[in-house]
């Protein structure tokens, strides 16, 4: 018999697509990692698995004992999916101006969901320094145990992908990967990726595709964090250095306007079948910009984060598209 052990069984070990039109227009092979076929519908299981992986290997949380987090709400599904998997409740802090798909899907999977209004980082009120206070303020009120998540910081989750995405990355490939290409929210992905494929070959290009209103790009370019424009697209942007992004080797840095993005998104659901969130936009325009950069021949690999529905009412509504000044295909 061939079958997964349950919902934490089945996250990871996805499957790599070649994408035929970024692949066709570049001479290069382009290849997506297909995370939005995890069990909680994003990459983001992974992080979460990893995370709870590590409290549960310290002692930290035990069966009935409580997860909180801040998260623009995948890591918040895979926290609660997982959770309702292994026995504990989860609390999520989320900006309210997060899609209602992801909302509905949190507390459809259990947890209990706190709004706040989205605020930069430096305001206690932000929605990561909030879900820190919470935690702290009910660390006393669960025998099993409350932990905060914290996936910015905490790097059990670049470890998480180190341990698996890079090596399922580098196995699919028989180690021929020539680029690897991804956005940030937390740093995670990128980081665990990007070291554990540099430390297999020095050579593999690793890629940022940050959004505008992200500081990272600037970052990586000039050694300062300076941000501006803005982005629809959601769980990526990042305007600090996390601990998950510290010491990420990143050769090519580049912006993307979501202008560039949403074409590809809406391609690749008309024209390839492939159903993805606004992240996976920018990762796709990343790849092709870096496979400019290395010329055909070559092979890139980025991450397919999330699934489009996710964002139903936003990326795939013409009205909030045009009210953005966005590019709205004639189709939708
Ligand atoms: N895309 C989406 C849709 C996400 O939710 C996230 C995580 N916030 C990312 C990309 C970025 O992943 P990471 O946190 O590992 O940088």
């Amino acid at each position: 018999m061939d079958y997964r052990d349950g919902f934490v069984d089945t996250i990871g070990n996805t499957p790599l697509i070649k994408l035929k039109k970024a692949s066709e227009i570049t001479g290069c092979t382009i290849l997506g990692k297909a995370e939005f076929l995890n069990p909680g519908g994003s990459v983001k299981d992974r992080a979460a698995l990893a995370i709870i992986q590590d409290a549960e290997q310290k002692g930290l949380i035990r069966k009935g004992g409580l997860i909180v987090e801040g998260t623009a709400g995948n890591t918040g599904i895979g926290l609660a999916l997982v959770g309702n998997a292994r026995g504990y409740k989860t609390l999520i802090v989320i900006p309210e101006t997060q899609s209602q798909e992801k909302k509905d899907m949190l507390r459809l999977a259990g947890a209990e969901l706190r709004e706040v209004p989205a605020l930069p980082y430096k305001d206690p009120g932000n929605y990561v320094r909030a879900s820190e206070t919470i935690a702290e303020e009910l660390k006393d009120t669960n025998p099993n145990g409350v932990i905060w998540a914290n996936q910015f910081d905490n790097v059990a989750n670049r470890q998480g992908h180190y341990r698996t995405t890079g090596p399922e990355i580098w196995r699919q490939t028989d180690g021929k990967v020539d680029g690897f290409i991804c956005a940030v929210g937390t740093g995670g992905t990128l980081a665990g990726i990007s070291m554990f494929l540099k430390d297999q070959n020095k050579n593999v290009k690793i890629g940022l595709a940050d959004p505008e209103g992200a500081a990272l790009y600037s970052y990586f370019k000039t050694g300062e964090l300076k941000a501006s424009g803005s982005s629809i697209t959601e769980g990526i942007g990042q305007g600090r250095i996390t601990k998950n992004i510290e010491g990420t080797p990143v050769d090519f840095p580049c912006q993307i306007p979501d202008a560039e993005a949403l074409p590809i998104v809406f391609d690749l659901l008309k024209e390839e079948g492939l159903c993805l969130g606004g992240s996976s936009g920018i990762n796709v325009a990343g790849a092709i910009r870096l496979a400019r950069e290395l010329g055909p021949g070559h092979t890139i690999v980025t991450v397919l984060c999330d699934f489009g529905t996710r964002y139903q009412s936003k990326l795939f509504n013409p009205a909030f598209l045009v009210g953005k000044g966005l590019p709205t295909p004639g189709w939708l």
